[in-house]
């Protein structure tokens, strides 16, 4: 029988949360401490110093031996440093464990170890984290024992962020600002904050460890670099939604009770369309939790699958010709009295709040589409964005027939009248209840979809962070509503200037609505008619950071300074180089240690027949030959290919210029990759399975 699960006690029993504050800190402490957090207030060492000292007992009441500050540089992947509570023994040898107020709020990991794009260059190394009292701590339970576990941001010595929590704080202050001010135009006197919430929906693929351990390229890439499409791949579509294997379940249940233990509301979790592929999603929350989240999910998702015998595959493209990994950043605003300002109503053409919000949002997308664009640039995300499955690399906005058209009625006749209603859904069976249908169907192939009461922005890698593309989200619409609020506080009649605004912004950002199929060949010539920007690569989104548009939106806000940005786009550019470069490497390795040797066993095999059936007085070889043919024929195409590759990378440039470095690797090294890949794919198709020296993608994503 399986055990019991307690969800209620279980959840969030290894957070340091409000009710723990609450039950565990001093009145006057635990209302300083909420003030900071609810209003930014600023925090002094003495309330430090006390809420340091309550959060270290109640870690140690968990068995916790060390505290760590935890971070996200712009590695992509989460950074501590682990320190033990202890502090140096008294006279009589024994020691006690002391927590102090400035450790919780200061850190200092050497900066000059994450990457700083040029800003360490020109500024000192040192590093801080700063503690982030609007993410709580937590406990971590794992092979190190446990850990209190201290959100934090990641700055330089002269405040520059190094990291992807600052800006995505900043940004959330940027749009509480102008959002408060639209809606106070609006007659909204009582709302205190505005929140970005994010719900992310995380993509993974489960594979069985020891055929992963077998696999170089998963191994140090994190996807296939070589491998033949099996007789059968997603093409029957009975695994999306399909029953989930047992191994899988129960991965899945412990994984949910991991993520309960520390608030993370995992939810949802079904197969997905690949064989092996599923997902999880967690209820939608501010967006700096959700970001903090996704990140502590990904990390129990790999642990757990490690303990079950199986890898967690976070790549945006583990297997190439079968669907890809993402993160779907569902995201809306909401006010700390429950408005949700992109909930349209049953009326959404009545609603001119709900109309102004969304005709700023449209705009916002249009302009700055590019950096939309960029927040989801990825080296692994290159294979998927563009593909027959995921959004295309261009940016659109999907809004349904509901809202287009009653954006239509407004831009055609300057006034909308009425909204499409959804019909009632009729099975034709009796017994099965009717019910109504939404206004809207779905879009699936849309990169930016409004589903209901929020934005879904589906380009977002499966291994990224979701920080940058709520930074961007949150920046750009905040830029929108401040414009759109200049002009409209200065309006002498209010109701005639909003009317005129939502008609404006609406009929100038038409261009970037789409509602039709986004995989469609035709989309593409549509959108370059439109003059909306196509960036098929990371190499070519990466410009869109330092444009004088990005330049004057991001240090309007105080998200970005110019050095910042130019830092960030530097690191880009070297993380896409370095990525190419090891796949490369390894694409090398893995040809000439595993695929030549083998492929020349087989050749010998070949021969060795042909030559024993003629010594036995035979002359039909022909078999034995024609094989022996084409498996030489494509050897050769290996080991040339292989030499082209192997001149590539050695001469690529070194130095400063990443971009320079980034660019080469996209146009040299990458199409010589795929050079290289065919014939060894096709000798994949021809070779002994006994003698091939790896699994296959059959054995990989069907045998879990
Ligand atoms: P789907 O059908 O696309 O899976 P769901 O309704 O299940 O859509 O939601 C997917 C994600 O969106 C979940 O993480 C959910 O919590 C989140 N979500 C739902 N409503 C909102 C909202 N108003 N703002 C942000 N995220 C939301
Ligand atoms: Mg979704």
């Amino acid at each position: 029988m399986e055990e019991y699960v307690d969800v209620k006690t279980l959840f969030g029993c290894d957070v340091f949360n409000d009710a723990v504050m609450q039950e565990r800190l001093p009145k006057k402490t635990y209302k300083e401490l909420k003030k900071t957090i609810e209003e930014g207030s600023e925090i002094s060492l003495e309330v430090a110093d006390v809420v340091a000292h309550e959060m270290k007992e109640w870690a140690i009441e968990k068995g916790a031996t060390h505290y760590s500050h935890w971070f996200q540089p712009l590695t992509g992947v989460t950074a501590e440093k682990h320190d033990a509570f202890i502090s140096a023994p008294k006279e009589d040898g024994r020691v006690i464990l002391s927590f102090s107020g400035k450790e919780l709020i200061k850190g200092e990991p050497d900066a000059s170890s994450f990457p700083s794009g040029g800003l360490r260059a020109t500024f000192e190394a040192r590093g801080y984290t700063a503690w982030d009292c609007t993410s709580p701590a937590f406990v971590r339970h794992d092979a190190a024992g446990a850990t209190l576990c201290i959100p934090t941001a990641f700055c330089s010595y002269t405040g520059e962020a190094l990291d992807q929590k600052t800006p995505l704080l900043r940004s959330m202050e940027a749009i509480n600002h102008e959002a408060l001010r639209l809606i106070r135009l609006f007659g909204n006197t009582t709302s205190k904050r505005v929140t970005p919430c994010v719900g992310a929906e995380q993509e993974y693929f489960l594979i069985d460890k020891g055929k992963w351990l077998e696999r170089k390229d998963l191994i140090y890439t994190g996807r296939t670099l070589f491998g033949a499409m099996p007789p059968k791949g997603q093409e029957m579509d009975d695994h999306y939604l399909g029953s989930i294997r047992q191994r899988v379940s129960a991965y899945m249940k412990e994984v949910n009770e991991e993520c309960w233990r520390l608030g993370i509301t995992a939810k949802t979790q079904h197969n997905e369309a690949a064989p092996a592929q599923h997902e999880l999603a967690p209820i939608y929350e501010a967006a700096n939790v959700a970001a903090d989240h996704n990140q502590m999910m990904m990390r129990i998702m790999k642990k757990v699958a490690s303990r079950h015998g199986m890898r967690c595959l976070l790549h945006e493209k583990p297997f190439a010709g079968v669907n890809g990994s993402g993160k779907h950043n569902n995201w809306s605003l909401s006010t700390d009295d429950g408005i949700n300002l992109l909930e349209p109503g049953k009326n959404p053409h009545d609603n001119i709040q709900f109309l102004m919000v969304l005709s700023c949002v449209l705009r916002a997308v249009d302009r700055h589409a590019d950096l939309l664009r960029e927040s989801a640039a990825d080296v692994g995300n290159d294979h998927r964005l563009g593909g027959n499955e995921a959004p295309p690399a261009i940016i659109s906005v999907f809004l349904g027939e509901q809202l287009q058209d009653v954006l239509d009625q407004l831009i055609s006749t300057g006034t909308a009248t009425h909204s499409k209603k959804g019909a009632r859904l009729s099975t034709g069976v009796r017994t099965i209840p009717e019910f109504m249908k939404d206004a809207t169907d779905r879009n699936r192939t849309s990169p930016f979809a409004f589903t209901g009461n929020k934005f879904e922005f589906r380009m977002v890698g499966s291994r990224d962070s979701i920080s940058f593309c709520n930074v961007v989200l949150n920046t750009i619409v905040a830029e929108s509503f401040r414009d759109a609020c200049d002009r409209l506080e200065k309006a002498e009649n209010f109701d005639l200037a909003v009317h005129d605004l939502i008609k404006e912004y609406a009929s100038e950002h038409q261009r970037i609505v789409f509602n039709g199929n986004g995989y469609a060949k035709e989309w593409e010539k549509e959108a370059r008619r439109r003059g909306l920007p196509i960036l098929p690569s990371m190499v070519d989104a990466i410009p869109a950071l330092t444009t004088e548009k990005a330049f004057t939106l991001f240090e309007d806000f105080h998200v970005f300074t110019r050095a910042e940005l130019e830092s960030r786009s530097e690191i880009q550019y070297d993380i896409y180089a370095k990525a190419i470069n090891i796949e490369a490497k390894t694409m090398l390795d893995i040809a000439a240690k595993q695929i030549v040797p083998a492929v020349i066993r087989y050749t010998t095999i070949l021969a060795d027949s042909a030559n024993a059936i003629r010594n036995a007085g035979i002359t039909e070889t022909s078999v034995q030959m024609d094989l022996l043919m084409k498996t030489t024929g494509y050897l050769k195409q290996v080991h040339e290919a292989m030499g082209v590759l192997s001149d590539l990378v050695e001469k690529l440039p070194s130095g400063q210029n990443a971009a320079k470095r980034a660019h080469y690797c996209r146009e040299k090294i990458v199409p010589q990759m795929e050079a290289l890949r065919k014939p060894v794919d096709a000798l994949e198709m021809i070779v002994d399975k006994s003698m091939w020296p790896m699994p296959s993608y059959g054995d990989l994503i069907f045998e879990v």
